[in-house]
């Protein structure tokens, strides 16, 4: 755990681990994902109806736990307080998420004050890998009410001891670029179509060479085009993140060696399953992202279908750590009454029908 991976330290010590190796984690993991089922079970009507029956120590082992039944999103829609394991005077945030297009009930996801305070956690560790201290960080991605992305960033710059300033709402991409100059913003944080827009002004060439340093993409797919776009015109290092608001808006993070995103494993388990079956699928092979809450008192999710698209990296990271490692998103999936289809990103910019950063 060398300074050059605050990450694994980070997750270490959430996991109360003294040391982070593949093997510790994982078994740490499948006991976290018991205790998750237990609390679930004894604490939600949702889970007890759901879950009644299973063994008391279930589940035994990844492949036992990969048996349970998967919850879409349409139990957030119909279920999210029955979901919930405190009572509503414990929740800190209620996110309502509405699908455009959807009719019918918006999802719901509740966030405790221990919810919130791990994912400013993760930000603030995630932060260190793109600012240093004294940097002036710039905000685009929405989510600026209290405890919103936004906002939980902008706390978590402030606590890494940089100054986040915060994009003007419904600021023209010119006056963008301008800020950027004269505020000598050395990261920005934004999605990756708010870049791709910048990125389409004439006064974006000469930006910020040599003074913007990096650049926090997250909230909806990362094409490669727009990476490669960022690097050849302002010079600046690029790092995707992955997050839901079902996670508690951070999930996974790039480290600097830029081969998929590292994730935290502390609160989080992620298996891919075959789109159609919800079979489990073999590390390598691409199929839709299942995320389970591994420390979520309030409403854990267990084998949640988050409808993206992307594969579990093989083999160990360069950078060393054993964090394990998601693929770029490939795509959403999109559930017809003829089968399922799987939607590509578009070139340069991206097209997600609920960006992560949604709340409000
Ligand atoms: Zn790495």
């Amino acid at each position: 755990m060398t300074p050059q991976r605050p990450l694994d330290a980070w997750v270490a010590g959430r996991a109360g681990l003294a040391e982070l190796d593949s093997a510790v984690l994982s078994a740490w993991q499948l006991s976290a994902l018991r205790h998750s089922v237990l609390w679930a079970r004894l604490k939600s009507p949702f889970y007890r109806k759901r879950l009644a029956g299973l063994p008391q120590d279930c589940p035994a082992s990844f492949a036992d736990f990969a048996q349970l039944p998967l919850l879409t999103s349409q139990d957030l829609r119909l279920q999210a307080e029955r979901m919930l394991c405190v009572s509503q005077n414990d929740v800190a945030r209620v996110v309502t998420l509405s699908t455009s297009g959807t009719t019918g009930a918006p999802k719901r996801i509740f966030l405790t004050e221990e919810d919130l305070d791990a994912t400013l956690d993760f930000f603030r560790v995630g932060m260190t890998l793109l600012a240093r201290p004294g940097d002036t960080v710039f905000i685009l991605l929405p989510g600026r009410s209290p405890d919103g992305a936004a906002d939980l960033l902008g706390r978590a710059v402030r606590m890494m001891g940089a100054r986040p300033v915060f994009a003007p709402a419904k600021a023209a991409p010119d006056e963008l670029l301008c800020s950027i100059e004269r505020e000598e913003i050395a990261c920005v944080a934004a999605l990756p179509s708010q870049i791709a827009a910048l990125l389409e002004e004439p006064a974006a060439m000469p930006l910020g060479r040599g003074v913007l340093r990096s650049i926090l993409l997250s909230g909806e797919p990362v094409p490669e085009a727009l990476r490669s776009r960022i690097q050849d015109t302002w010079g600046a290092e690029v790092f995707a993140h992955y997050g839901l608001t079902e996670t508690g808006f951070g999930a996974a993070v790039e480290c600097p060696a830029h081969a998929g995103y590292h994730l935290r494993e502390a609160d989080l388990y992620v298996e891919i399953v075959d789109p159609e079956t919800g079979s489990l699928l073999p590390v390598g092979e691409p199929g839709e992202i299942v995320v389970s809450t591994l420390q979520r008192g309030g409403m854990p999710l267990l084998r949640y279908r988050t409808g993206d698209f992307a594969r579990l990296l093989p083999g160990p990271c360069a950078c060393g750590s054993p964090l394990r490692r998601l693929g770029l998103v490939e795509g959403r999936i999109e559930r017809t009454a003829f089968g399922v289809r799987i939607e590509q990103p578009v070139k340069g910019a991206a097209q997600r029908e609920r960006p992560a950063f949604n709340a409000q």
